[in-house]
């Protein structure tokens, strides 16, 4: 798995992959492991195609299968789908 660490730096802290230094010096260690998390959540990107537009993206997983332009339109249109759908039903008397 990902062999990334936080370690002490002079006055602040950095990114270790093994023995080697891969960042700058982060203020303070919850900074760094933010940081961390975030390269590992990126290194474990998948390449693959939006079920949309067929782009090529970095997913998460199978539950990510809509690049990020896609599911930017789809929110609009998802708004405009719940103003629909939250409409009154049919009154009938
Ligand atoms: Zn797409």
């Amino acid at each position: 798995m990902s062999d990334l660490s936080v370690k002490r730096h002079g006055l602040g802290y950095c990114i270790m992959r093994g023995d080697e230094k891969i960042s700058g010096t982060f203020a303070s260690g919850d900074c760094a492991e933010m940081a961390v998390d975030r390269k590992r959540r990126k290194e474990a990107l998948i390449d693959l195609p939006c079920i949309t537009c067929g782009t090529h993206f970095g997913s998460e997983g199978a539950h990510n299968r809509m690049c990020d332009d896609c599911r930017a339109n789809e929110g609009e249109h998802a708004g405009a789908y719940t103003l629909v759908r939250s409409r009154p039903l049919a009154v009938t008397s």
